[in-house]
């Protein structure tokens, strides 16, 4: 074929997308929300648009978001990176992971990830001729929620899972080998906010054997239970990590495809390197637009974490009325359940009909794993609670109705 094998399969996201369409159902599958940006960062990007900013802009970003995203890491992280020589706009995180794996990664480097992990992650190491290695993120059951859980209301809850990394199990992972550590926290599809000390095992077992480490923090802003930890933030980190952010989801803004690497000049020339062989630049208008929002009070991010797990709280408790065994996300979009009850012994073939026969779409936890290792996630299904109050309570009813 044209592309190697696996590489031109549509993602879950696009065939999950349309089959919620076609049957008119609540898309609880790809994680974008259906709420407005901050009327500020709206108002910005037309304003922008009726100023002319519609040409090109610099391939490595327009100068005042450039130095908006510098502020900010020194803001939230006390992070300095120079705006010139490490700071780097791409076309949303998705260019900025494949630009620095294509440079850092030469045929047959391992790349190591958790699993499951974010399905981008698979393909771009596979384009860049990398051997994918994982550690499993682990799964175990904690006390029955008991019929009366936090969502106040009696029901049949269902169990809470817990989640761990085995800090050994990563030691031993990174080895000489191992070209680049890519790290995803807070975690899609998970949810999990992984602590600093698991974080600093990475850090330093990637010292150990000189590998680079990049790291995805896409949903900094979005944590509700813990800390965000940025990587390039622990000691001895700096040096080799590459890390990624994105407007997307803090902004509400997923469309727009604004994204940057921060990392240490030598390494940023790289990944720029490639970067202007893929879509030079783009987005002029929503380039100023994102830097007034990442200037906004600490306050105002602080918000839109706050709704974003009131929102969570009512999908829970809608899965918990149907007694779903879940783990609820410490961060990010999404919340995992147990389709079992709902007879789904394998949740890919179950998310499949679940648009037509319940009216509600999600995406099978295996489409984050290697094909064919679904292991202990095989009936899990992720669902989003990135959408408004009454998308989640129809998907709440109608899965209720149907179970
Ligand atoms: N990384 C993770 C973990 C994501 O969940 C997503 C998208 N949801 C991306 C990267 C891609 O971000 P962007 O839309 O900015 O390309
Ligand atoms: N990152 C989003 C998710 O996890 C989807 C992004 C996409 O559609 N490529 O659902």
């Amino acid at each position: 074929g044209l592309l190697r094998d696996g590489e031109v399969r549509p993602t879950i996201f696009a065939h999950m997308s349309a089959l919620a369409a076609a049957h008119g159902a609540m898309n609880l599958g790809q994680g974008f929300p259906d709420t407005d940006p901050p009327e500020v960062v709206a108002e910005s990007a037309v304003a922008a648009i009726r100023e002319g900013a519609n040409q090109y802009p610099p391939g490595a970003g327009v100068p005042v978001l450039r130095e908006a995203i510098a502020a900010h890491q020194e803001r939230f992280y006390g992070l300095r990176w120079d705006a010139t020589s490490e700071v780097l706009v791409t076309a949303g995180a998705t260019e900025a992971l494949a630009a620095s794996l294509l440079a850092l990664v030469r045929p047959g480097d391992e790349v190591l990830t958790l699993a499951p992990f974010y399905d981008a992650y698979a393909a771009v190491i596979a384009l860049a001729g990398g051997v994918h290695r994982t550690v499993p993120i682990r799964r175990e059951n904690v006390a029955d929620d008991g019929g009366d859980g936090a969502d106040g209301q009696d029901g049949a809850d269902g169990a809470r899972a817990r989640l761990r990394v085995d800090p050994d199990e990563l030691r031993a992972a990174i080895t000489d080998r191992t070209r680049v550590v890519l790290v995803n926290s807070p975690h899609n599809p998970t949810g999990m906010v992984l602590d600093a000390r698991t974080l600093q095992v990475i850090v330093d077992a990637a010292a150990e054997h000189d590998a680079f480490v990049l790291t995805d923090e896409v949903y900094e802003h979005l944590v509700f239970e813990g800390e965000h930890v940025p990587v390039a933030s622990l000691p001895g980190a700096r040096e080799r990590t590459i890390s990624v952010g994105s407007a997307g989801k803090t902004l509400s803004v997923t469309g727009w495809k604004i994204g940057w690497v921060t990392a240490p000049a030598p390494i940023l020339e790289a990944v720029t390197g490639v970067k202007q062989w893929l879509t030079y630049a783009s987005g002029t208008p929503f380039q100023g637009a994102v830097a007034r929002g990442l200037a906004m009070a600490d306050e105002d991010f602080a918000a839109i974490a706050e709704d974003l797990r009131e929102r969570r709280d009512l999908l829970v408790a809608a899965l918990d009325r149907i007694g779903l065994s879940l783990v609820v996300a410490e961060s990010g979009y999404f919340v995992l359940a147990d389709l079992a009850p709902l007879g789904a012994h394998d949740a890919a073939q179950l998310c499949d009909r679940l648009p037509e026969k319940a009216g509600v779409a999600a995406i099978p936890v295996s489409a984050f794993l290697p094909e064919g290792e679904a292991g202990q996630w095989r009936s899990w299904a992720r669902l989003a609670f990135c959408k408004d109050r009454a998308t989640l309570e129809e998907a709440g009813r109608r899965l209720a109705a149907w179970a």
